[in-house]
């Protein structure tokens, strides 16, 4: 469709990476207009953890906007969002212990953690927060400012102030801790980095390159934050909503984050939600202090209250997650051993999976070909070198191993071209070419 390319901005990625127009979805199946399906590895970028058009979900929504229920409703106290509420409490934070206030901010990740750092600033009084290499938390400036990567960095064109950056967990190798690093410098009074009023974390980096952080390390972060009277921000906006195998990516690791972002999957249909969680002590705000139009989305309140009653209710989805999430980490392993060359290397945790190809002109060739077999799949990492998976949680048994298989192919016929030192493959038609910058 030529008006893409006539008036919309050059601004847009996804859409270079799956250039077909697409126009119907379910499960775990995209479909472009001409009829080709596609299986979905992408996902909405973790936010479609439930699939496409889930149909519990939709019956509840189809209900709701047939009885004129409230769509739109700025930070009005409604049926729709009381009702999350009290599910998120009754069967998310109250098994968990977790004694939290909930805050709903701007439907973006990315308007969740300004609200956290402000937040944090606001109740320590210091300007810093420190973050982590390879961290991802959003465009907008203050997120910006904790976000590593240097291209989305340069499109703010301004000085991103008020973060230090440290290093992840093995950004300097598996034998260095880089937590010791971490305790030190905030232990040196010359050391140049500021006493932080918060550390922000991903417990795994998803557009990083899915690098998980060990629970060790975690913990560490927990007590040096303890120690210096630090608190603690868990960005679980792509790691949560049982992406990792538990609601929360942490549930595990045995840690209290004094603050929780989420969003992306939190509505379950893909409908834009996003809350910040807190320890009640800090729940310092004026009214209105921090606020938004579309603070209010109630048909995202009535998806996500569907979501945590059918799939959070027991553990029986949780049990699923990491039994997929084995079998992908099994399969991974097998295709690096077979096809890596001793190169290639696995990362990530449950259903959170990258293989990482070290390089990302690599992974862009096997991600094309993938997508022309019918498989879509993103890369991430600095360099785009990381394959990784997301495909919903739901997924059938048969489709995930459908889609893997596509992939393994991929991979194969693209390390074989390589090796043998072929000319540069053009895997696409000319409908598919999308001229690169
Ligand atoms: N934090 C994390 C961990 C993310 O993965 C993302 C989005 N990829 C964001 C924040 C920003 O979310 P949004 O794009 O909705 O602003």
């Amino acid at each position: 469709m030529k008006i893409f390319e006539e008036i919309e901005s050059e601004v847009q990625s996804y859409a270079r990476s799956f250039p077909r127009v697409f126009n119907k979805a379910q499960g775990e199946y995209l479909y472009d207009t001409e009829g080709n399906q596609y299986l979905d590895f992408l996902a909405g970028a973790g936010t479609l953890n439930y699939g496409h058009n889930n149909p519990i979900f939709k019956k509840e929504l189809l209900k709701y906007i047939e009885s004129d229920g409230i769509t739109h409703g700025l930070d009005l106290h409604t049926n729709a969002k009381g009702n999350f509420l009290n599910t998120f409490n009754d069967k998310i934070l109250k098994p968990r212990n977790m004694d939290y206030m909930v805050q709903f901010t701007g439907p973006t990740g990315a308007n969740a953690v300004e609200t956290a750092m402000k937040l944090a600033r606001k109740i320590k009084q210091r300007e810093t927060i420190i973050s982590f290499t390879n961290g991802y938390h959003g465009v907008t400036l203050g997120a910006l400012a904790s976000t590593g990567n240097q291209h989305h960095r340069g499109g703010a064109g301004m000085l991103l102030t008020g973060v230090d950056t440290l290093p992840y967990d093995g950004y300097m190798g598996d034998d260095i801790d880089t937590t010791a690093y971490l305790d030190k410098v905030l232990t040196d009074s010359s050391s140049g980095v500021d006493h932080p009023a918060a550390i922000i974390v991903e417990t795994v980096q998803g557009e990083g390159g899915i690098t998980a952080a060990s629970f060790s390390w975690l913990q560490n972060i927990e007590k040096i934050c303890k120690k210096h009277d630090i608190l603690l921000i868990v960005d679980d906006i792509q790691a949560g909503c049982g992406r990792t195998g538990t609601f929360f990516s942490f549930d595990e690791v045995g840690i209290q984050p004094d603050i929780i972002t989420m969003s992306k999957s939190l509505s379950g249909y893909g409908l834009p939600f996003a809350i910040v969680l807190f320890k009640p002590e800090h729940d310092i705000w004026k009214p209105g202090e921090h606020n938004g139009t579309f603070r209010g989305n109630n048909l995202a309140f009535v998806t996500a209250e569907a979501a945590i009653n059918h799939y959070w209710s027991d553990d029986l989805f949780s049990k699923e997650v990491k039994r997929k999430g084995k079998y992908m980490y099994d399969r991974i392993n097998k295709i690096i051993d077979q096809y890596g060359e001793g190169n290639f290397s696995s990362r990530g945790r449950g259903m959170f999976q990258g293989i990482n190809c070290v390089s990302g002109e690599l992974a862009s060739k096997i991600t094309k070909l993938a997508f022309k077999n019918g498989l879509m799949i993103e890369t991430s990492g600095a360099d785009d070198h990381v394959i990784k998976f997301l495909c919903p949680l739901t997924i059938s048994d048969q489709n995930l191993k459908r889609g893997i298989d596509i992939l393994e192919d991929a991979i194969e016929t693209v390390c074989a071209k390589v090796k043998n030192f072929d000319e540069e493959v053009d895997y696409f038609d000319e409908n598919y070419e999308v001229e690169e910058e």
